[in-house]
């Protein structure tokens, strides 16, 4: 069990909200950092332990900075996540692109920045030795085809676009040796949203042996092995976090028995996870426009899919929080919905909750990674603001709501064609 609780009374969000009218996702400074500090003391016998944290998680400048205080880096899969990281204060092998389907532009700026480069595919080696010079360091991310089951998120690594397969690693790595590559690393990403702490322990198991393979079958020592990301998070208050303390002793035992005897010692472990540091510690707030009486009873909130896409595309489950009615009987049965001209729209189907009017505040839980970011402008909605909970207890605007200008800032209109 974990405990679904809200860092603010209901008092304390109606005086956000009087300065930043809803909808808004607040994320909790304190609790951020509480959570990468563990994070780094779970793994602190690694040494030069690092979480690149995924952009695309959250990319909001204050909070990569808090991160990068924390001493994590970034993983980056686009031009303007890696603009984003050197803008916020990223450098250097602190910064990795694991992107696929790469092009050259993004090669060439972690090139100029001494990202680390991750090679999605064996055939990206032609475009990359076309961009840059030959970097120090390479990396390959590895999809172990059927050697593993992924999970539902991410589906069978058989059926995913990305990776080196186990036919071609071996010759990847021997072709950057020969190509001058002094230092590599191996990645890999193989589930999304895993709470089961044994699947993390089963790939440092497949990378480490593929580590002395790689090594026994051409001679290239790898320095770095790069876990990736797809740590869970309970969003559902009977599921269970993560034991990062278990997942990391688990690591160090193969890393003995593995690692150690087969001469790769020191070896660099990183993972790249988004969603476990930062996704607990975001809400999405909204207010209750309407309680509609259909065949079902629907609430409907000022916020809509363009504020929080999971529930909608994946049927993701969210916890709901009626702030001031945390202590009354669950005993209504609602959808929660938005305002978009799709049925989807639904931040929850048939969720008790206890009796909710039009004007109270909604708080929708764990949107600190894949929330804010995933936004869109169907249907012309526009994204909401994001704001931080410091940790003294103060609240700073750190991304505004668009306005109705941003949305009409790309078009031209007849009268006023764009210039080509
Ligand atoms: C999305 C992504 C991550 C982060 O995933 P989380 O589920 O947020 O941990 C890490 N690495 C790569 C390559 C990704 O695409």
């Amino acid at each position: 069990m974990n405990e679904k609780r809200i860092p603010l009374s209901k008092a304390q969000l109606e005086k956000i909200a009087e300065d930043y009218p809803t909808p808004f996702h607040l994320y909790d400074e304190k609790a951020i950092r509480e959570n990468a500090r563990q994070f780094y003391q779970a793994f602190s016998w690694v040494k030069g332990f690092k979480n690149h944290y995924a952009v695309k998680a959250c990319p909001n400048p204050t909070i990569l900075s808090i991160l990068l205080e924390e001493k994590m880096g970034v993983d980056c899969s686009s031009l303007p996540e890696l603009i984003l990281s050197e803008k916020v204060g990223f450098r250097g092998e602190n910064i990795v692109l694991t992107s696929n389907d790469t092009p050259a532009e993004e090669f060439i700026e972690a090139a100029r920045l001494g990202a680390v480069i991750n090679l999605d595919d064996i055939g990206h080696i032609e475009l990359l030795e076309k961009s840059i010079a030959i970097p120090e360091l390479i990396s390959f991310r590895y999809n172990p085809g059927d050697a593993r089951t992924g999970n539902v998120l991410i589906g069978l690594p058989l059926e995913a676009k990305y990776g080196v397969t186990r036919d071609q690693v071996v010759d990847a790595y021997r072709i950057m040796k020969n190509k001058g590559v002094k230092r590599f690393g191996l990645h890999t990403m193989v589930a999304s949203n895993e709470l089961e702490n044994s699947y993390f322990i089963e790939t440092a198991r497949m990378l480490f042996e593929l580590a002395v393979m790689v090594k026994e079958e051409s001679g290239v020592e790898i320095e770095l092995v790069n876990m990736g990301g797809g740590v869970g998070i309970p969003y559902r208050p009977e599921e269970k976090a993560v034991d990062l303390e278990l997942i990391s002793s688990g690591i160090k035992e193969l890393y003995g028995q593995l690692i150690v005897p087969a001469g790769l010692h020191p070896l660099r472990i990183v993972f790249e996870c988004g969603r476990l540091v930062t996704g607990p510690y975001g809400y999405l707030v909204s207010r209750v426009r309407h309680v509609a009486k259909k065949y079902k009873t629907y609430v409907g909130l000022d916020s809509c899919m363009a504020n929080l896409m999971r529930p909608g595309i994946y049927g993701a489950y969210h916890h709901i929080t009626v702030p001031g009615k945390e202590d009354l009987p669950a005993d209504q049965l609602y959808d929660v919905t938005g305002s978009l001209c799709e049925n989807s729209d639904k931040f929850a189907i048939d969720r008790r909750l206890p009796r909710i009017e039009p004007g109270d505040l909604i708080v929708i839980h764990d949107t600190g990674a894949h929330g804010y970011a995933m936004g869109f402008n169907y249907n012309a909605k526009l994204r909401s603001a994001e704001l931080l909970l410091r940790e003294g207890g103060t609240v700073q605007l750190i991304r505004r709501a668009e306005t109705i200008d941003d949305y009409f800032a790309t078009m031209r209109f007849p009268s006023a064609p764009l210039k080509v």
